[in-house]
């Protein structure tokens, strides 16, 4: 029997999934795919690479193994994964959540695959089926990385433990804690080791709370993080290597005053590995004085996450 591939509705609405299969579905070997547009999908058009339907299922027609039984879903429109956002990750935890399949392919761009991937990983935290990212830096049927990156999907889909993966590269890659350092290079992710996540798993999404990553910069005006922090409810503060910051009281009053009206501030390090060390500097003490807490090892991405969901939590539980 070769791969039967079926394609149903699609994830609009944000848009709602067009799923095509090509089985009968209740399948528990099925394997569902959630296209959402990026590089693996696109063609060229007059302003550059721009998703196109229908590539997808082609290129799973020819590389899908015998008796693969696969239902796509598809964004429609497919997107760059520019637009991709706390409204999507909903779409995608609702449908793996309900999905009685044997795990779950999700193809998307790179450019904000660490964030979807942090998301992900701490919303579906417990997931009883392996969920793997799956993205190209060039498009399918250009000769480039994407049918080994969908090969590698397919194959981890099947074998991977539970969990959020990110296959790309032949590497299968936590999704925690993903840093797409290359903007060019075909090896373009790797993964920074996070904290462990619950086991158990609890349905958690996304509400609609104004959170930003903040980042400092030498010289930078207090005045400039007060006015993003005054249109947010929290936010992502990328410190200096250990946690340090500059010794202007204006931007240490700013901060206390933020966490003071509520307003979470998580401080990650713009260094890629190694965390924050809080009493290390006394460059950093203004920080925990004003309350800002602590990401340690975060990614900015995971501590995004995390912010994210713990205000969703509350927004969701007070009604
Ligand atoms: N701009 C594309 C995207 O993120 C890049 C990619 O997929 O590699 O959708």
């Amino acid at each position: 029997m070769i791969a039967q591939i079926e394609t149903g509705k699609t994830l609009t609405d944000v848009t709602e999934p067009v799923a095509r299969s090509l089985t009968g579905g209740g399948d528990m070997r099925e394997i569902l795919i959630l296209h959402s547009g990026g590089t693996i999908g696109m063609v060229a058009g007059p302003d550059g690479l721009t998703p196109s339907d229908g590539l997808l299922e082609q290129a799973l027609m020819r590389i899908a193994g015998e008796g693969a039984a696969i239902l796509v879903e598809a964004f429609d429109p497919l997107v760059d994964s520019a637009e991709m956002g706390p409204a999507h990750w909903n779409r995608i935890i609702d449908r793996i959540t309900g999905f009685q399949g044997a795990g779950v392919v999700i193809t998307h761009g790179t450019d904000t695959m660490s964030f979807t991937g942090a998301a992900l990983a701490q919303a579906l935290a417990g997931i009883h089926l392996p969920v793997i990212l799956c993205g190209a830096m060039q498009p399918l049927n250009t000769g480039g990385d994407a049918e080994d990156n969908l090969a590698l999907a397919l194959r981890a889909v099947q074998q991977a433990t539970p969990g959020v993966w990110l296959a790309f590269a032949g590497q299968l890659l936590p999704a925690a804690g993903l840093v797409k350092h290359d903007s060019q290079a075909m090896d373009a992710f790797r993964s920074i080791p996070q904290a462990a996540l619950p086991d158990q798993f609890r349905l958690r999404r996304f509400a609609q709370v104004r959170l930003a990553i903040l980042t400092l910069s030498p010289g930078m005006p207090a005045a400039a993080i007060a006015a993003a922090l005054a249109e947010l409810d929290g936010a992502v503060l990328r410190v200096f290597g250990a946690g340090t910051i500059m010794s202007d009281p204006a931007m240490a009053e700013v901060l206390a005053h933020a966490v003071s009206r509520g307003c979470r501030i998580r401080a990650v390090s713009q260094c890629e590995r190694g965390g924050l060390m809080p009493g290390a500097y006394a460059a950093g003490a203004a920080l925990w004085r004003a309350g800002v807490e602590n990401g340690g090892t975060e990614t900015p991405e995971a501590a995004l996450a995390r912010l994210w969901l713990e205000l969703s939590d509350a927004a969701f539980s007070a009604g």
